[in-house]
């Protein structure tokens, strides 16, 4: 498996960190389309109904001023490669001063502690926004998923004190902007990276869902809401010519859209 890519983003140098691969059945990115539309679709991309491929992509962005990680992955002990990666990469974990949460899904947060409850970035500030934290360390949810509340626990309430929460479109450290994006969860947050690159985080799930903006899938928390959320991420990357980077995208997560019709196709640079 490849392990690491290097990559710029303007000033920025990156990598993107492989966490692991994936396949899952199409209901999982695409739940609320019905098969007979769902499946010509997939047939013309090359992908099948009970597998379609997917990666999971922490991105590593040194800033000059700042050394930063973009979601966890999904932890030691589910399988997660980012710590292997990393030192692959000659990354220590240890420089890391910034670790950013796009949203809480496990596969987002399970690398922000070590299985026995250590923090993986010991001298890192964690960043994530306030509505996803409100939602994530409720007694509602944890009560809802008592098989999920251990794992969300040791890698959100348990280390609360080195958690700053984001609101708005803030600047989380200089060059990094966070965009408010809730649909795939309550308080999701894409990130406009050196005024060159947008992080789409899950809002997009499946680089599909730039054409298909309106199929959402069975993860998202408002299905609802989530397609506006898509379509301002496109629009935002055409006006201001950005590239897209997606968590879950072929790996290494990097490439463009372009219109197509009323919507937007994605092409990976690689
Ligand atoms: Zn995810």
């Amino acid at each position: 498996m490849i392990g690491f890519h290097r990559f710029q983003i303007g000033d920025f140098a990156a990598v993107t960190v492989n966490d692991g691969q994936f396949a899952r059945e199409a209901g999982i990115f695409f739940g609320s389309v019905p098969d007979a539309e769902l499946e010509p679709v997939l047939a013309a991309n090359g992908l099948t109904r009970d597998a379609v491929p997917s990666w999971f992509d922490p991105l590593y962005l040194d800033t000059g001023q700042h050394k930063v990680i973009v979601d966890t992955g999904n932890g030691a002990e589910r399988g997660g490669q980012i710590m292997t990666n990393l030192q692959a990469a000659g990354i220590d974990p240890a420089d890391i001063d910034t670790v950013i949460i796009t949203h809480a899904h496990v596969d987002h947060i399970g690398g922000n502690t070590t299985p026995d409850g250590m923090l993986a970035f010991p001298n890192a500030r964690y960043y994530i926004g306030r509505d996803e934290w409100n939602y994530w360390t409720s007694s509602e949810v944890l009560n809802l998923r008592p098989e999920r509340a251990p794992l969300l626990r040791r890698n959100l309430s348990d280390i609360e004190r080195v958690f700053t929460f984001v609101e708005g479109e803030a600047e989380i450290v200089p060059g990094i902007q966070a965009i408010p994006t809730p649909g795939h969860s309550p308080g999701h947050i894409a990130l406009l990276v050196a005024g060159a690159m947008l992080h789409v985080g899950d809002a997009l799930h499946q680089p599909l869902h730039a054409e298909y903006p309106d199929w959402s899938a069975s993860f998202d928390t408002y299905p609802d809401v989530a397609p506006a959320a898509r379509r301002k991420l496109m629009k935002m990357a055409v006006e201001q010519n950005l590239r897209v980077f997606g968590f879950h995208f072929p790996f290494p997560g990097y490439g463009r859209v372009t219109p197509k019709g009323a919507t937007w196709t994605w092409q990976p640079e690689l």
